[in-house]
């Protein structure tokens, strides 16, 4: 099925989605989608300006009180369907982020998509489970309890390197707890986003509930951010612009929800299973050609292991094919855009004097010249406080660093802005406790790194942002609580009305 999806077809109207319906935006500027691996065009659309975004967050404001007085139950069945369509069309969706993204077919279809249809079914169960302290009469003489309600509009902005998903995890929650929302998607990858939408309305979430727009960040982006009937940013992208959208966001009061870059560290100790740390480090480093906010991207080796861990991280790099994202046998897609790999490239490049470029450090000729590939590349003998181990690089590039004591591989490990995510490796307990309880970071894993899941929260520490996406810590920040308090005494003059009125008034 997805080998017949044609997204000038699809979205021959446009590529907006709001209230409901696919329309052109009204920017008076273009953009086309290419297609990575062979810079053919996929689609050409005019880009969303402010007075889409104006629509949208209108189609949302409408939406909002029917959406928000729908009952748990009847949004949970909506969310169900939802999921069940996503599945239904799992190969389409496969196909149009690989195509958009460049990234491996086999990718798209084990991971992107299995996980947004989780996700639709997570929050499904989500939604009918609101938490809260239990209703008491915890003054004695009144009755407390918390309503858990939607906030209202949210506005969100996502980033390209996984589309498809970063849709999922901002539009679930927040509908789920009764909001609606408009998504901004990266403006190179808004084909997934679309087809997100689509789905929700074929699963009879009423038009208005989920929109998207399409634009530039500066034009589009900024406006959602600073619209005044928007209450929530949620934004995933660089923590560059996630400054900018945080300084906008404080101007109208809203919710702030930021999840940033990521400079992961991947903490080797001289106990671990070095076949499964170099597997892990390999496999870390290169998924989705490197640009995950989470990947694996300084590997720090106590001593005694590290040659060997370098060895054999080049040699497992050197079997990692580059090719055609439909073809199942590729590993390695392109970058997402030239431009994006030619910035990989001068990172790596800068690098050159000062460090050890032990394999990769380019883009491969013959069949793949035409498309924005860069080769897995390994860099050992970098200063801790060189740019290629401070910066997020976003490619396929893995730097290793050795360290002797424990306590230097863990300081090392929090030396960067970043703290998104981290992995320590070893055999031993004690050692991997103290490197769950001391690496900042918004998720540490031990002996792997990359794997996430529906139920538990992914976000970050330091300059990698604040707030959760995915689990219920989520869906929570999608709500705001309301305390209400119950007078039971029935009496005019209370007890505390003696701070005011001393013992004057007394019944
Ligand atoms: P980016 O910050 O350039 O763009 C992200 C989104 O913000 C895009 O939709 C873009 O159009 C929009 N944008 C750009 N300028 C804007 C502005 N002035 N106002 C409002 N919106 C604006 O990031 P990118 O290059 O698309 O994505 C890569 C980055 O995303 C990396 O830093 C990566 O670590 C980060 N990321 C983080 C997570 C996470 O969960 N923490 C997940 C994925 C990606």
């Amino acid at each position: 099925m997805g080998d017949h999806f044609q997204p000038r077809d699809r979205f021959a109207s446009g590529a907006q989605f709001i209230g409901g319906r696919v329309r052109s935006g009204t920017s008076g500027r273009t953009h086309t989608v290419v297609n990575p691996a062979t810079g053919e065009d996929v689609l050409g659309y005019e880009l969303a300006g402010p007075d889409d975004v104006d629509d949208a967050v209108a189609a949302a404001h409408a939406a909002f009180p029917g959406w928000a007085g729908a009952t748990p139950g009847e949004r949970s069945d909506a969310l169900h369907r939802f999921a069940g369509i996503l599945a239904d069309r799992a190969g389409e969706f496969a196909y149009a982020e690989s195509l958009q993204c460049g990234k491996p077919i086999k990718l798209s279809t084990e991971f992107d998509v299995p996980g947004s249809v989780d996700n639709a079914a997570f929050f499904a169960g989500a939604a009918r489970r609101l938490e809260g302290v239990s209703a008491a009469e915890y003054s004695g003489d009144h009755t407390s309890y918390v309503r858990r309600e939607p906030i209202g509009v949210v506005g969100s902005i996502a980033p390209w390197n996984y589309p498809l998903q970063m849709a999922a995890w901002k539009i679930l929650p927040a509908i789920a707890a009764g909001n609606t929302i408009v998504l901004k998607p990266a403006e190179n990858t808004p084909l997934t986003s679309l087809m997100f939408a689509q789905a929700a309305q074929r699963a009879g979430l009423p038009d208005g509930v989920v929109n998207i727009v399409c634009g530039s960040g500066p034009d589009a982006g900024e406006h959602l951010v600073g619209h005044p009937d928007v209450v929530m940013t949620s934004f995933t992208g660089s923590t560059r612009v996630g400054k900018r959208v945080a300084q906008l966001a404080t101007a109208t009061v809203k919710r702030l929800h930021l999840e940033l870059g990521g400079k992961a560290p991947f903490v080797v100790f001289d106990d671990a299973d070095l076949t499964a740390a170099v597997h892990g480090a390999v496999a870390g480093s290169l998924i989705n050609a490197g640009q995950d906010c989470t990947a694996a991207t300084r590997a720090y080796v106590q001593r005694p292991l590290y040659d060997d861990f370098v060895s054999g991280v080049a040699e497992l790099m050197g079997t990692v094919r580059l090719g055609d994202p439909f073809d199942d046998a590729t590993d390695l897609g392109p970058l997402i855009s030239y431009a994006h790999r030619d910035r990989v490239a001068a990172l790596v490049d800068r690098a050159r004097g000062h460090a050890r470029i032990v394999t990769g450090g380019e883009a491969p000729g013959g069949d793949w010249k035409n498309g924005a590939y860069y080769r897995p590349t390994l860099i050992t003998d970098a200063a801790q406080d060189s740019e290629i181990v401070q910066s997020e690089i976003f490619g396929p590039v893995l730097v290793v660093l050795p360290f002797d004591s424990d306590d230097e591989g863990i300081a090392l490990a929090n030396d960067t802005p970043y703290g998104l995510a981290a992995s320590a490796w070893s055999r031993d307990v004690y050692r991997t406790g103290r490197a769950t309880r001391e690496i900042r970071a918004g998720c540490v894993w031990i002996n792997d790194h990359i794997p996430i899941i529906s139920e538990m929260p992914h976000g970050g520490y330091k300059a990698s942002g604040f707030g959760k996406d995915m689990s219920a810590y989520s869906f929570e920040e999608y709500t705001q609580v309301k305390h209400v308090m119950y007078d039971n005494t029935a009496v005019a003059a209370k007890d505390w009305h003696r701070t005011v009125f001393g013992d004057r008034h007394r019944p």
